[in-house]
């Protein structure tokens, strides 16, 4: 059987991590058979509908390596990945349900008035009105692939619009009527569309269609097991990215939301997911969205990274929290120097800080400020600097070394009371690095700050 999957956001907003999660196991589907993978937009709900939605919904799935087989090209009114230039469609689906007897015209909501009447073209010409599906009073039973066999009363379910009176079709009439078109072997979508799907298959019986698959995936919980949902921090995906998550890392952890590959091996690059990816495996229960397990993947990818792939969203990072670089080998050096230590590329920044403006110092070594021998240090250290031409990392590490000769000290003896002074901590970059970036005249001012502390 061919396999064609499809992943249909309504452009409401910005990308969720719920809707990557289906969008990624979608694509894994797709890619492990040989399957084709559309995106369809489904866009009948023009009240909740937000400008710029669409593009940045489907730059987001890009940025995460999530390729379409097929989608929206050019977003013009011929586009017919877009559910808004597919009326026709759904107006054909309409009339043969009418003329079938299966849905029926309302002009209002007193729908036993209407239930058994048909009205003619004519009678319709020129009148606001809705229809709705007749649901008939019976179980039914369907397949969900993840929650096997279930069995639905439909005597539960009031008749539902499929054609609202602005012309526009609700989402289970066009879902459906797409889904078939559009030859949709599997429908994989998260667990919310699982009450919606009686109608659904409904509508299949109705028109005569066979059936697809449906798997539905599991909700995404916070830690205390609510749903995940805005109020309890970051959950758009374009959010995680613009603070420094990688997207291999991103992908990584949502593809473990809801399915595991049953080792202990949790690194999982998009290859080896898609290799391994099993939809049968994927669980019922929810899945609890940890931060603490991303930012343990983001750094594990963050440390194994070529800094040259991030330089570009490193950039952009610093600029947003004003810090300047002009040479971009010194954000590289900072980079190389934050990505073992820090989860994000926006930690790097924030620990970098003391590069762009002067830090507090280490309120527990004070002590080493008010040292004559530190003082010592500093002065001759602005000394030397002072007539340096141009600062270069090695160059400081010889003049710090001397003066290590000079003192007869070395190690933290050395080091401990200089990066106080230039970085504010006794910890931290290599002095030559800090030096070399803060530049002359910085890197002076901080020696003598340090030097006039505490008088
Ligand atoms: N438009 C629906 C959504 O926004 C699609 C649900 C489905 O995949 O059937 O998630």
């Amino acid at each position: 059987m061919a396999v064609n999957v499809r992943f249909a956001p309504s452009p409401t907003g910005y990308l969720h991590v719920g809707g990557l999660r289906t969008a990624l196991y979608n694509y894994l589907f797709a890619k492990q058979n040989k399957g084709t993978l559309i995106l369809r937009i489904e866009d009948t709900d023009q009240s909740r509908k937000v400008d710029g939605a669409i593009i940045n919904l489907v730059e987001s799935l890009n940025k995460c390596g999530i390729i379409f087989d097929k989608g929206p090209k050019k977003y013009d009114k011929n586009d017919l990945f877009l559910q808004s230039n597919r009326l026709n469609f759904y107006y054909d689906a309409v009339d043969s349900l009418l003329n079938n007897g299966y849905a029926y015209v309302c002009f209002d909501d007193d729908l036993e008035k209407y239930k058994d009447r048909r009205f003619s073209k004519e009678e319709l010409a020129d009148k606001e009105y809705h229809v709705r599906l007749k649901i008939p009073n019976h179980n039914l039973n369907f397949n969900d692939q993840i929650r096997g066999d279930i069995n639905f009363d439909l005597s539960l379910l009031d008749d539902p619009v499929i054609l609202k009176t602005d012309g526009f079709p609700t989402y289970h009439l066009a879902n459906v009527v797409d889904d078939h078109d559009m030859k949709i072997s599997h429908v994989i979508r998260g667990e919310e569309w699982l009450p919606s799907t009686p109608i659904h298959i409904l509508l299949y019986k109705y028109f005569n269609w066979d059936l697809p698959y449906f798997i539905h995936l599991p909700l995404l919980l916070n830690p205390d097991k609510s749903k995940l949902s805005k109020r309890q921090g970051h959950v758009a995906v374009e959010d995680f990215l613009n603070q420094g998550y990688l997207p291999e890392a991103l992908i990584n952890f949502i593809a473990l939301l809801g399915w595991n590959p049953k080792t202990n091996d949790e690194l999982l690059s998009i290859e080896a997911l898609i290799n391994q990816f099993n939809i049968k495996n994927v669980q019922k229960a929810g899945a609890v969205f940890d931060l603490d397990k991303l930012n343990w993947m983001n750094s594990q990818y963050l440390k194994n990274i070529d800094i040259q792939n991030i330089v570009p969203i490193a950039k952009t990072i610093f600029q947003d929290n004003h810090f300047i670089i002009n040479d971009e080998s010194d954000l590289v050096s900072i980079l190389e120097f934050g990505k073992g230590r820090c989860s994000t590329i926006n930690e790097i920044a924030q620990l970098s800080y003391p590069f762009f403006s002067d830090p507090e110092y280490n309120a527990d070594y004070l002590d080493l400020l008010n040292d004559d021998q530190s003082h010592m240090i500093y002065s001759l250290m602005i000394k030397e600097i002072m007539v340096m031409k141009c600062i270069k990392a090695s160059e400081i590490k010889q003049i710090i070394s001397s003066l290590g000769d000079t003192f007869n000290i070395k190690g933290k003896e050395l080091f401990f009371p200089i990066r106080l002074a230039i970085w504010g901590d006794v910890h931290g970059p290599d002095i030559g690095l800090i030096i070399k970036i803060l530049g002359k005249e910085k890197s002076i001012q901080r020696l003598k700050r340090a030097l006039s502390y505490g008088k």
